[in-house]
């Protein structure tokens, strides 16, 4: 699950975990999340390594195991 903006992120979209046909420019991305996470009735976590993730609980401890990793090398910021 690679999340890195590349440098031509004004281009690519993000996916809304709430709702994955919202398609989301990285730059309003954060706005979004708040506005879906409102208005959602999907619980999902808030990841503790990256504030842009949200995962299903079930899903939890795996993307925790992946995203420590990503944690270990640095996320750019
Ligand atoms: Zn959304
Ligand atoms: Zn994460």
């Amino acid at each position: 699950m690679a999340t890195f903006w590349p440098d031509d992120y004004q281009k690519i979209t993000e996916t809304c975990p709430y709702n994955p046909t919202h398609k989301v420019t990285p730059a309003k991305f954060a706005m979004h999340l708040v506005s879906c996470e409102k208005k959602s009735k999907k619980i999902l976590v808030k990841c503790p390594y990256n504030f842009y993730h949200r995962i299903d609980p079930a899903l939890l401890d795996a993307h925790l195991a992946e995203c420590a990793s990503f944690k270990k090398d640095g996320w750019k910021s």
